[in-house]
């Protein structure tokens, strides 16, 4: 394998101690900690993993954590009345809903509804809006991870070709934003590339790819371009294995720096969290 791995938790570990560097620093300064609230409603297998996730990261970092869950049986109403209720409640200096939420909850009209300056996924348009305008400290955690990720490279992305696989909300839009601030010259791929049949032609022009579609193998290994910098945010379940959606073996003989999956982007996303909960909690102190 020629590629350098790019894995998260080192980088994970370097921010979490600038974190907690800075959280100590904010304790003294405030007498208080931030503190990160986790909405979950109903259960869920897969939000429990993060939900723990979550507590064991904040804890190590002296963030204040409260797990808050409601019956899925809570309705629209009753639940909008929570998080307008949570976003009065001065203790709590920042929100995250677990999701998916039960049937017939509106899910983003609940992201909608948490304060911009308790948003801790970095998802209220308001705050998406930073990002278009290039002012932003928080951002949605996954392609804020991206972003760490390809900063550890230290490669300047000024004039670069940058081509992003997926066009979702959470991933590839404020991804393809944060990537023009850094004048990375962009291309967002989506499904109409995928069913034009021209995706390779673009992958291939890519000295930056990143691939966040959730199709296992979708890119090819040799569709990479030599020397190029790839992150794989794709997480897919092939029988036992947990594979990305570039194809690693042919990908990473062409690549300068590759993602593993697992371990790349998903082990930073958590941090990127606190890192949002304690941007929050320093603006909110700073008025
Ligand atoms: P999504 O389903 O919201 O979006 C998928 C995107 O892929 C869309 O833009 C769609 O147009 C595009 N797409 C679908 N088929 C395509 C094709 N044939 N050719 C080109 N583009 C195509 O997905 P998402 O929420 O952005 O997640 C994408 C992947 O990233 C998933 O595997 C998800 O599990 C993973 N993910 C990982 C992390 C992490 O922490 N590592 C976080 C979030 C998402």
């Amino acid at each position: 394998m020629a590629a350098k791995l790019l894995e998260g938790k080192p980088i994970a570990e370097e921010l979490k101690a600038k974190i907690k560097a800075e959280v100590e620093a904010l304790k003294a300064g405030h007498n208080r900690a931030p503190k990160l609230l986790a909405l979950q409603m109903g259960e869920n297998a897969s939000s429990a993993v993060y939900v723990k996730a979550q507590k064991k990261s904040a804890e190590s970092l002296g963030i204040e954590y409260e797990l808050k869950t409601v019956p899925d049986s809570i309705s629209q109403v009753e639940a909008e009345s929570l998080i307008k209720s949570l976003n009065n409640d001065a203790n709590i200096t920042s929100i995250i809903l677990q999701l998916p939420t039960p049937k017939g909850i509106d899910a983003k009209k609940l992201v909608n509804l948490i304060s911009p300056e308790k948003d801790a996924e970095g998802m209220h348009p308001q705050n998406l809006g930073k990002i278009l305008l290039g002012q932003y400290k928080i951002g949605p955690c996954t392609a804020m991870a991206v972003m760490e990720l390809l900063e550890s490279t230290k490669i300047n992305l000024y004039g670069k070709e940058a081509v992003v696989v997926g066009h979702s909300e959470i991933v590839g839009k404020p991804l393809s934003l944060m990537l023009l601030n850094k004048f990375a010259t962009t291309t967002v791929c989506h499904i109409a590339t995928g069913e034009r049949g021209i995706l390779p032609e673009h992958v291939k022009r890519a000295e930056i790819l990143i691939v966040a579609v959730g199709k296992a193998g979708i890119v090819k290994g040799d569709w990479v371009k030599e020397g190029a910098i790839v992150i794989d945010v794709g997480i897919n379940k092939v029988g036992e294995r947990i594979v990305g959606d570039i194809e690693f073996e042919g990908a990473s003989i062409r690549a300068s720096h590759i993602t593993p999956v697992p371990g790349g982007v998903g082990p930073l996303t958590t941090t990127i969290l606190m890192r949002n909960t304690v941007e929050l909690f320093k603006s909110q102190n700073e008025r």
